[in-house]
């Protein structure tokens, strides 16, 4: 079960419980002391009530007896004589009562009684409807007024006419004075009687402070002296309930009665006096049951809003957290790589989990980055490398699928690199690598940012380009252009200018090739065909390239063939002297004869064979097939002829040829002057250390080093001083364009140079007399050329010597 769903679940119950538990006992509590504190104030009530009431009968007792004790009452009363009375003293005695009532209008009526209770004199208010007390014989005969401790006795009456109880206070006057003259009490007043209102004493009885409910007076033996109005007494207080139960004499009892649905509390003010109230319960305690209630609604608010409140916190402050911390795992887990939690300005764990998940993250990403760069990028130029191209290619090749795009493949190969590598060492090499970087980024800069065409290093010397979009064919013409020309631009490396040169190929999509191998393959194709094609020239594939490449493999396969059939055979052509027109040496050919194809160039096969490495064995072979001859012309026509090798780059490079030269010279007993080896320019131009040491034991050794096919290449002249070179063997391009401007002066150059670098000039592809008079005039050492002879099989060799011996040999030259 998920947090959300269970959090509120715990919370509920834990908080409502405890809540209303809490709020219930509260509420009893509560309640509890409301109703004691209610009951409380009633009986205080109650007894404020009776003390008063008590307070007012003292009153009219004390003042009773004071008035008793009044000297003119005194008179009058000792006055024998009616007429007396009468005439003297019933004015004065009449306002002395007069008097006494203006200070107490409470006393309804101030009487004087004879003995036997009859009426002598009295007055009373004008509102009274009092008759004057008529006590019973008993009482006034002393029995009970002369038990009363002080002569004093009271009692609640009805007044009929009003309904309300009135106090009556009977003071039996002190007669023993008139005993003692020995007159007869029986006709003298003896008795103060006042009727007194209760008005005052009984106000809470007329004007309870409860709305319903009220107060009721009673005798001790139940009967009802006063009553609050409106109670409905009868029906609430059962008559008998009053005259018995709680009714017991004593002084301050309190009962309290429960009647239903009404409570009943009795206090008795003194012996002969209760007073009681009867209040609904509701009345009582509407307080107390307010405070429940309000206690309850707290509670059940209390329930009602902290269980969400507390929830809405706990989400805030911990679910939150955690959904936010859960959802940016799994934007992981998804493989989004940066991922970073809000975390606010809280500084609490939560926060500080998130903080750390952020830092983690931040670093992984940091790492993941670092990774990815070494994985898709190049370490030296910093551009993305083969598989980062590899993928873009794919991209853009699925891109232009779907939409019926094209795409331009651009594979860069720079010129000569291997030699700037080899003669100026691997650092130079490398800067050279990012200077051309660097340069190649800046021509691709199209100025509007993000749409620069995809460039990178796909390893060694060799970059590309990807080109997608519209109008890529002559976007990709143009990028090309452009790569050249600032390739060519000379380079500052070391404080030396380099020169340098780039090959560039390029295939379309979808015309030259349908994935991205094969996009790659035609592009390279292309490459290599700008190669053939002289170098610092950009082709486009054709369909050609690709069946070329595809003869080229098939060549490659007939070669290997013909290795080891031994389909090779050896054709030398003589190299006469310029002067005595005699054979000074035989250059060795190697000729190929395939029953399917027919004769194969050397121009065709031996660069296949330098490809496949094969060349080794070729070349070996090559050694072994002239020593041979070599051996065979001394042995069998006493021939001593001295013949040139072809040994290429690649075997100058790859194999010991001094090595091998010197055992197949000593296997046949050749002298070493018998041969010398032809160089191309690439072959020594490397500058390779090990290049060099082996020229140098091979002319120890006695064997001369020719330089063939001099002034195609790049070279300048001045280079040649460095070199341990014996022979220059100028290019037949140059004999064949004599007539060029220019290319006599270099001619004569070329040679006067050599001659004084001790160098002997043979001039290659001599056919007419014109070349020759011209080289004749201009000092070249050696001549070669279909002039003389093409080249001859092996066995033609002897015969040719035979000519020269004879003087024939130049004397028809070949027509050519
Ligand atoms: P190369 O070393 O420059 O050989 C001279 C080439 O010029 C030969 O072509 C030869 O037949 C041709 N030639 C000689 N005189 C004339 C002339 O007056 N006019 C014209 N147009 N051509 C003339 P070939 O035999 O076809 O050889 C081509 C190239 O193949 C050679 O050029 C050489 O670089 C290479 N090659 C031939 N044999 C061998 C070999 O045994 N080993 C190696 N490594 N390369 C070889
Ligand atoms: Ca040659
Ligand atoms: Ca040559």
């Amino acid at each position: 079960m998920k947090l959300t769903t269970r959090l509120p679940l715990i919370i509920t119950p834990l908080i409502a419980l405890p809540l209303l538990l809490l709020g219930s006992v509260a509420y009893w509590e509560l309640n509890q002391r409301s109703e004691t504190r209610d009951v409380k104030q009633m009986f205080a009530l109650l007894e404020q009530s009776g003390n008063q009431l008590e307070g007012d009968i003292a009153n009219a007792k004390a003042n009773a007896e004071l008035f008793s004790s009044d000297q003119l009452l005194k008179e009058y009363l000792r006055s024998r004589t009616k007429p007396k009375r009468q005439a003297l003293l019933r004015a004065p005695v009449n306002r002395k009562l007069a008097a006494i009532q203006a200070v107490y209008p409470e006393y309804l009526r101030v009487d004087l009684l004879f003995a036997d209770g009859r009426r002598d004199i009295g007055r009373s208010v004008s509102s009274s409807s009092m008759p004057p007390p008529t006590p019973s014989a008993d009482l006034m005969a002393g029995a009970a007024l002369a038990t009363a401790a002080d002569h004093t006795v009271t009692a609640l009456v009805l007044d009929p006419l009003r309904g309300e109880p009135v106090l009556q206070v009977l003071h039996k006057i002190d007669s023993e004075h008139m005993l003692d003259f020995g007159l007869s009490t029986h006709a003298q007043p003896s008795v103060m009687a006042l009727t007194v209102s209760l008005q005052r004493s009984l106000q809470l009885l007329n004007n309870p402070p409860w709305a319903a409910g009220g107060l009721v007076l009673t005798d001790n033996l139940g009967s009802v002296l006063a009553a609050s109005p409106g109670l409905a007494l009868r029906s609430l207080l059962p008559v008998e309930h009053l005259s018995h139960g709680p009714l017991r004499p004593g002084s301050l009892v309190d009962e309290r009665q429960n009647l239903g649905s009404h409570l009943h509390f009795s206090y008795q003010i003194r012996d002969e006096l209760w007073l009681h109230a009867v209040l609904p319960k509701s009345t009582l305690f509407a307080a107390s049951r307010n405070i429940g209630w309000m206690m309850l609604l707290l509670t059940l608010a209390a329930v009602l809003i902290t269980p969400p409140l507390l929830y809405q916190l706990l989400k805030s402050n911990i679910l939150k957290p955690i959904q936010r911390l859960n959802r940016a795992l799994q934007q992981m887990q998804g493989g989004q790589s940066l991922v970073q939690i809000d975390t606010g300005r809280n500084d609490d764990e939560l926060a500080e989990l998130g903080k750390s998940f952020n830092s983690m993250n931040l670093e992984l990403y940091r790492s993941g980055e670092k990774v990815r760069s070494l994985a898709f990028n190049d370490n030296l130029t910093g551009l993305p490398n083969r598989v980062m191209f590899g993928r873009s290619l794919k991209r853009a090749l699925a891109e232009a699928c779907r939409h019926g795009g094209q795409v331009a493949l651009l594979y860069i190969d720079l010129d000569h690199f291997k030699n700037i590598n080899d003669t100026l060492g691997h650092q130079v090499g490398d800067h050279l690598l990012t200077a051309v970087a660097r340069l190649l980024v800046e021509t691709l800069q199209t100025g509007n940012g993000g749409n620069d065409p995809l460039l990178s290093r796909l390893g060694g010397d060799e970059f590309a380009v990807l080109l997608s979009g519209s109008g890529v064919v002559t976007q990709s013409a143009s990028v090309a252009r452009r790569i050249i020309e600032s390739v060519k631009q000379p380079l500052l490396l070391n404080d030396a200018q380099c020169y340098i040169g780039a090959s560039v190929g390029i295939a379309l999509y979808p015309e030259d090739g349908r994935d991205a191998e094969e996009m790659v393959r035609s592009a390279d194709l292309a490459m290599y065909q700008a190669k053939r094609n002289g170098r610092n020239n950009f082709q486009w594939f054709s369909a050609a390239m690709g069946e070329q490449s595809k003869a080229r493999a098939d060549l490659t396969q007939r070669l290997h063939q013909a290795r080891i059939q031994g389909s090779f055979e050896l054709y030398f052509q003589p190299i006469i002297d310029s002067r005595t027109l005699h054979i000074v040496s035989l250059e060795t050919l190697i000729r190929w004869y395939d029953p399917e194809l027919g004769a194969i160039s050397p121009d065709q096969f031996i660069p296949l064979a330098e490809e496949s490495g094969q060349i080794i064995q070729i070349g070996a072979w090559v050694v072994e097939e002239a020593c041979r001859q070599l051996a065979r012309w001394r042995d069998e026509a006493g021939v001593l002829a001295v013949v040139g090798i072809n040994i290429s780059a690649v075997q100058l490079h790859k194999s010991d040829v001094a090595g091998l030269l010197r055992q197949t010279l000593a296997r046949f007993d050749l002298r070493p002057q018998q041969i010398y080896i032809e160089l191309t320019e690439t072959a020594v131009l490397d500058g390779d250390r090990r290049v060099i040491e082996t020229l140098n034991t091979l002319r120890n050794m006695g064997v001369k080093v020719a330089l063939d096919d001099f002034g195609t290449g790049y070279s300048s002249l001045s280079y040649l001083q460095n070199l341990p070179i014996d022979i220059l063997k100028v290019d037949r391009s140059f004999i064949a364009e004599l007539d060029k401007k220019n290319n006599s002066v270099i001619l004569s150059a070329i040679i006067t140079l050599a001659h004084s670098l001790g160098m002997t000039v043979v001039a290659e592809g001599v056919e007419d007399q014109g070349q020759l008079a011209f080289l004749n005039g201009e000092g070249a050492d050696l001549l070669q050329g279909y002039l003389f002879s093409r080249p001859q099989p092996a066995d033609a060799i002897p015969a040719l010597f035979q000519a020269d011996l004879a003087g024939a040999f130049i004397a028809e030259p070949e027509p050519v």
